[in-house]
């Protein structure tokens, strides 16, 4: 008879395998771009496989985790503030 401990991680371990790179992302590495920007561009990033990736779907093919469509952080903002700004 299996004890709670064990069974905890059994379920621990089949819950982490659901959200891991299989490495099924490396079909779908985007290339590096110029002058756009990757979001821009068309690509989505995945912070479980940690790369770009071109796909249709909003979701990772290989983690099956939510991509991210837009960048995040204040510089973008900033940019358009500053070009905001500068105009006469
Ligand atoms: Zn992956
Ligand atoms: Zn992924």
């Amino acid at each position: 008879m299996l004890n709670i401990v064990t069974q905890w991680i059994i379920l621990l371990a089949a819950h982490s395998s659901l959200m891991s790179c299989r490495g099924i992302c490396e079909d779908y590495r985007a290339t590096k771009t110029r002058g756009l920007g990757r979001y821009a561009s068309g690509q989505k990033r995945c912070q479980i496989c940690d790369l770009f990736i071109m796909c249709d779907g909003n979701v990772c093919p290989c983690c099956g985790y939510r991509l991210r469509t837009k960048p995040r952080g204040q510089k973008y903002k900033q940019r358009i503030r500053a070009a905001a700004g500068a105009a006469p």
